[in-house]
């Protein structure tokens, strides 16, 4: 008992100098038992070994590590400003082009409506035409022959109805519209279009803008 207690845990790791620990069976046959015991029962190897590592990493790796953490973060970040200026820059001409397209868009879809309502308009005169065998001279014509509303969507171009949904300008030069719950109605005899017959075709025009004309 006293020999093994004599066997510091630091002198068996000087006396062997490899490194691994001062428990090789190999080295000291001898003192087997107790160094074995020694060794197991302390904390010899939990104490040396790892000190003998942190010191390696804190003279070396950490260094390296640490300047290339530097490094790598530098050029993420580099990497994060030159990205997020050409997404500002993508973004920027995004919404240039999407405002564009939104007036284009806006102005298609006029153009859209007041065709429907040109074709609207085209088919009801077309009952008129198989009914009288002419075709009507104009829209109050329709309504009065009662192949038309007198208040109606058909009586407004899209341009008369603006985004708010509330009438303004058309209001203010005296022209009756109505709005009711769920859509802008005109009243016929304030219709835009207009009829034309010219002895073979039969024509429907907006008098408001001349690129609604199909
Ligand atoms: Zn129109």
């Amino acid at each position: 008992m006293s020999s093994s207690e004599q066997t510091t845990p630091s002198a068996c790791l000087e006396s062997d100098g490899d490194g691994i620990g001062g428990n090789e069976q190999e080295a000291e046959p001898d003192h087997w038992t107790e160094r074995g015991r020694a060794a197991s029962g302390s904390n010899s190897n939990a104490t040396g070994r790892p000190r003998r590592s942190v010191l390696a990493l804190g003279h070396i790796t950490p260094m390296k590590v640490l300047a290339r953490v530097l490094v790598l973060s530098l050029t993420f970040a580099a990497g994060i400003i030159a990205g997020g200026s050409a997404c500002y820059l993508y973004f920027q001409l995004a919404v240039e082009a999407d405002r564009s397209e939104v007036a284009e868009g806006r102005a298609n879809e006029a153009r859209a409506v007041c065709g429907f309502h040109q074709t609207a308009l085209y088919q009801r005169a077309g009952l008129y035409h198989q009914k009288f065998g002419c075709w009507p001279t104009n829209v109050q014509e329709l309504a009065v022959m009662h192949f038309l509303p007198e208040y109606s969507q058909v009586h407004l171009c899209s341009l008369q109805i603006p985004a708010s949904g509330l009438i303004t300008s058309y209001d203010q030069k005296g022209t009756f519209i109505e709005q009711t719950q769920h859509c802008t109605v005109g009243y016929y005899v304030l219709s835009p279009y207009r009829f034309r017959f010219d002895g073979t075709n039969f024509t429907v025009s907006c008098t408001l803008d001349v690129s609604h004309n199909q």
